[in-house]
């Protein structure tokens, strides 16, 4: 499975999508028992268009995430395994489409985990930009506030993740790019790679001569362009592929 592409890698970008999560009990948005396959009515909540137009979107939105898993999920195997590889001293940037935020609560530098999609554990005031812990709006949702609005200016409430039609942070973008760019080894992990930016990022490596690894249930875009293509469990893969780079054998999992 791990190969010479291990060989030599100081600066590594790990990409990673919803697989990553799902071994924490959090389910991916278009998978067979995903949040959208489920209900495709949800869809319309996750546009931005529809969620600033229509309280009753606002309303279902809060809804779908007041019953989420994501709350209250504890990182796995693979989050402990980036953290693991950041202490070890080898220079390792995430960038995650996840809004969780399990890779930071794993231990990974929150200054090292660049949120493409933005983070459910923070709420952004549409008016004034006024950014707060989710816990405060969620606990408005559950006394019966259908459409939370700012305490200060009175605008609407917004998880602070890019919704459909949203664009993303241009900062943000901007520097997961470079961090393509420089990585030697880029590893995409859990995404089926069809969405923006992580498809243009994988491009980006590759363009610049870098080493692409896929960790993915099923085939991505990408995979002939890869250096090597892993179909196993992220749970195992992605230790297996971490101890590699620190130097280290595949061992127990530290606590
Ligand atoms: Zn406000």
């Amino acid at each position: 499975m791990i190969g010479s592409w291990v060989d030599g890698v100081e600066r590594v970008a790990v990409l990673t999508g919803a697989g990553v999560s799902t071994d924490s009990g959090i389910p991916d948005y278009r998978g067979p028992s995903g949040v959208w396959t489920r209900d495709p009515s949800l869809v319309k909540a996750f546009t931005y268009q529809s969620f600033m137009a229509d309280p009753g979107v606002r309303a279902a939105f809060w809804q779908s995430h007041r019953q989420s898993p994501a709350w209250r999920a504890q990182p796995n195997a693979a989050h402990r395994a980036l953290a693991d590889l950041e202490r070890s001293g080898v220079a390792v940037r995430v960038l995650t489409q996840n809004v969780d935020g399990l890779h930071q609560s794993a231990g990974s530098s929150p200054r090292k985990v660049l949120e493409l999609h933005g983070t459910m554990r923070e709420v952004v005031c549409t008016g004034c930009g006024e950014r707060t812990p989710s816990e405060q709006t969620m606990a408005r949702v559950e006394a019966g506030d259908s459409d939370p609005r700012c305490v200060d200016c009175g605008a609407i409430l917004k998880l602070a993740v890019v919704l459909f039609g949203e664009h993303l942070d241009p900062a943000t973008a901007g520097l997961a790019e470079r961090i393509a760019a420089n990585a030697q080894l880029m590893i995409a992990v859990g995404s089926s790679l069809q969405v923006e930016p992580v498809a243009s990022l994988c491009a980006v490596a590759v363009n610049a001569g870098h080493r692409l690894v896929i960790v993915n249930r099923d085939p991505t875009p990408y995979d002939e362009l890869a250096v090597a293509v892993i179909r196993e469990p992220i749970g195992e893969a992605l230790p297996g592929i971490c101890a590699a780079l620190a130097g280290t054998k595949p061992g127990p999992v530290r606590g």
